[in-house]
């Protein structure tokens, strides 16, 4: 029997182990454990259930067009948990001009798709709006070379594209500074569309024209909930998916406050793990499912070249704060699903979900909750101040942005120190590195968000091809196959 330790029970060293599970289901010969070293799974997914609330300490949905997470729920009997977004409050607003402005219909991602409400909306200057069109004629980019999002906006739809939609809404999903993510990273399908049909503007018609051909989903339960909506969750968050990863593990050994402290090499073919407790175990294969930096920290003594790779990789700190309110006396309509903040309006939030508008069943009856973001690349000292000054700073920036005076009844703060992962400019390249030096060492492999993307659909689709490298990793080592 073949052993792999995973080491790192988020989300992507969970759905490695789950695929792993199905190998021994088919009759594969695998000893599997997975060693966290918190006292509970899910890394960056934590769901606190209290009273009728349901709190995501970090991510609160996932996006059903990479299919990887819709396909791991509906494997682990989760089908009919999942909810997609409320249909009927679908708004996004921008806070600009000390104004919260609806973003125009038909903006698909930062691209217009409808002339209409792109003309007449108030978001943009006529100059800004003059900009963005000239995306019909402006010619596409020669090469293949990567380039910032900044940049790649820049040329296509002009300054004040990046500053009020790229910057607040895309460079936000990753809390980073648009001046150094990479767009071949983050956003492949801006270059694919370009590299296609030159204009965004025009790409983005044609695929939408492809969309409408083809059929609408199907209707699902809950009132003015999609199934199968652009972002998904759990009715009862997405702590659900790591509970049921574990149930149907059977044969996984999962061990929570099993700290990993080094990875040795023991004999010519095995590796040894080190825990913090004393304890060791031998095994014939190692995955590292941890943040890159502390992957790097393991491999140091064993494959510097890969560590220093490893170490190339920035992680910034955010904190989101979770406020709930009486619904009872509630200034605001919550008519939508939240707003984001342009860094040039100079406010101390980068955007505020409205999940008990955007997400079924969040809080019990008579309450409201919102969803604060704090920090990230251009501002990381704000998400690293005391609970207190973030609650504090919070509050005053929902008052001054929503008109909120009322007290919340729940004002919760979460860290997230150095958490979030920065794919800059030439990321492709260097993991590219990074695997190719790793073939040096048989046995060894990485997962998790600092690769190839940072969303729980690509976590989940990068942990299971990890472990399939694992399986094929095996089969060729077996005599009895060669
Ligand atoms: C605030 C926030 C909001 C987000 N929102 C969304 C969202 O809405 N939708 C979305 O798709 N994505 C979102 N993301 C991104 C997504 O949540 C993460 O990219 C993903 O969950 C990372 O999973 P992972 O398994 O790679 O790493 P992690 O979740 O970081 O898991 C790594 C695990 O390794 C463990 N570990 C560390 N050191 C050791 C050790 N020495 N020994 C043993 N174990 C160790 C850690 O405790 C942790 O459990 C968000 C991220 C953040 C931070």
């Amino acid at each position: 029997m073949k052993k792999i330790v995973i080491i790192g029970g988020g989300i992507a060293g969970l759905a490695a182990a789950h695929r792993l599970q199905e190998e021994i289901d088919r009759g594969g010969s695998l000893d599997c454990v997975v060693l966290e070293a918190t006292n509970q799974f899910g890394g960056k997914i934590a769901t606190e259930r209290f009273d009728g609330f349901v709190i995501e300490r970090g991510p609160d949905s996932f996006i059903s067009q990479k299919p990887a997470a819709v396909e791991m729920c509906k494997k682990l009997g989760l089908g009919d948990r999942l909810v997609g977004t409320n249909q009927e409050q679908t708004k996004t607003y921008v806070y600009t001009g000390k104004k919260l402005v609806t973003m125009p219909d038909g903006l698909s991602l930062m691209i217009p798709t409808k002339f209409l409400p792109f003309a007449f909306t108030p978001l943009f200057s006529l100059q800004g709006k003059a900009r963005m069109a000239l995306d019909l004629i402006i010619p596409k980019k020669r090469g293949n070379g990567d380039e910032s999002l900044a940049s790649f906006v820049r040329r296509r739809m002009g300054e004040e594209a990046l500053r009020k939609m790229a910057e607040p809404m895309l460079a936000g999903i990753y809390a980073s500074d648009p001046e150094t993510m990479s767009i071949h990273s983050t956003f492949p399908m801006f270059v694919q569309t370009e590299k296609k049909y030159r204009s965004l503007i025009l790409g983005m018609l044609a695929r939408k024209r492809q969309q409408l051909m083809q059929k609408p989903a199907p209707p699902g339960p809950g009132k003015n909930h999609q199934p199968f909506s652009l972002f998904m969750t759990l009715k009862n968050g997405l702590g659900e998916m790591v509970d049921a990863v574990i149930e149907k593990s059977p044969d996984v050994t999962f061990r929570t406050d099993a700290k990993v402290q080094e990875v040795t090499k023991g004999t010519s073919t095995s590796w040894r793990v080190v825990l913090e407790d004393g304890d060791t175990i031998d095994a014939d294969s190692v995955m590292f499912a941890t943040p890159a930096k502390l992957s790097a920290g393991f491999l140091q003594p064993i494959a510097p070249k890969v560590a220093d790779l490893l170490n190339q990789i920035k992680y910034v700190s955010t904190a989101t704060v979770t406020l709930a309110y009486r619904k009872e006396g509630f200034s605001h309509p919550l008519n939508g699903f939240g707003f984001v903040v342009p860094r040039t309006e100079g406010r101390k939030i980068l955007a505020c979900t409205w999940t008990s508008s955007k997400f079924p069943h969040r809080t019990p009856d008579g309450f409201v909750m919102l969803r604060c973001f704090v920090g990230g690349a251009l501002n990381e000292d704000l998400a690293e101040q005391e609970e207190d000054a973030i609650r504090k700073m919070v509050k005053k920036e929902l008052a001054d942005l929503m008109g909120i005076h009322q007290e919340p009844e729940i004002c919760k703060v979460f860290h997230n120190k150095k958490s979030n992962v920065q794919y800059r400019v030439g990321h492709a390249a260097l993991i590219e590195s990074v695997q190719k030096e790793l073939q040096a060492f048989p046995g060894l492999f990485l997962t998790g968000s600092a690769y190839t993307g940072i969303g729980i659909p690509d976590c989940i689709q990068n942990g299971t091809r990890a472990a399939e490298s694992v399986i094929d990793f095996f089969s060729c080592e077996s005599p009895t196959k060669d």
